[in-house]
């Protein structure tokens, strides 16, 4: 059974579409299922959209700061910090 943090940390798998297919069905179904899950899709979406939709200019880094802690913000119920996967990736280093 996978967690709601776990969904978090995997969201932005999710929309780049590089997750297994079973795993994606899985995540799928959660999202569904778990309000908090689907509101930080929500969120994820739309800020990639706003992305996309200026996307034709580089983004200045402070804004880009702001996006990524608007997603923070609105998904910290999920008691995930962004950035943890990548840390624990380069533990071995
Ligand atoms: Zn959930």
């Amino acid at each position: 059974m996978i967690e709601c943090k776990e969904i978090c940390n995997l969201l932005s798998d999710l929309i780049d579409d590089e997750l297994e297919l079973n795993l994606e069905k899985e995540i799928r179904r959660h999202i569904y299922k778990c309000e908090k899950c689907s509101s930080s899709l929500n969120t994820f979406t739309k800020t990639l959209d706003l992305i996309h939709s200026i996307k034709s200019q580089p983004i200045p880094l402070k804004v880009h700061k702001k996006l990524w802690k608007v997603i923070y913000i609105e998904t910290r119920h999920l008691k995930v910090k962004y950035g943890q996967k990548r840390r624990s990736l380069g533990k071995h280093r």
